[in-house]
């Protein structure tokens, strides 16, 4: 009895834990095209608003809510459209591609969507 209880947690846990795994793999990429993601989230200077370390001169970052949990997506190839220096803009909508590199996820946009005001 104790072990089905001892296996019924481990299958738990495992569930909880493949959970945003298995949500990334609705669009899985492909060979030729990789998936675009949209995220939403507040768009901020990577190292004067979010002091990541290591980031280099200004770099666009958009932060991400994931239930408790904010993850920073290193923006390449966004236009810029605000100075995000020292303050940040909520709500904004970015779509592009996401690699990890350097354990740092970063997209690169292909369209970047300020909140309507
Ligand atoms: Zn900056």
């Amino acid at each position: 009895m104790r072990i089905v209880l001892l296996g019924l947690m481990v299958l738990g846990m495992t569930a909880v834990v493949n959970l945003p795994m298995a949500r990334a793999e609705k669009t899985p990429p492909t060979a030729t095209q990789p998936a675009e993601v949209t995220l939403t989230g507040s768009l901020a200077c990577a190292v004067c608003e979010l002091h990541e370390n290591g980031a280099r001169g200004h770099q666009d970052a958009l932060v991400v809510k994931n239930g408790d949990r904010e993850i920073v997506y290193f923006l390449t190839g966004a236009p810029k459209h605000a100075n995000v220096c020292h303050t940040h803009i909520d709500g904004v909508t970015v779509k592009g591609v996401v690699t990890v590199r350097n354990g740092r996820q970063w997209v690169a946009v292909s369209s970047l969507e300020l909140p309507k005001k």
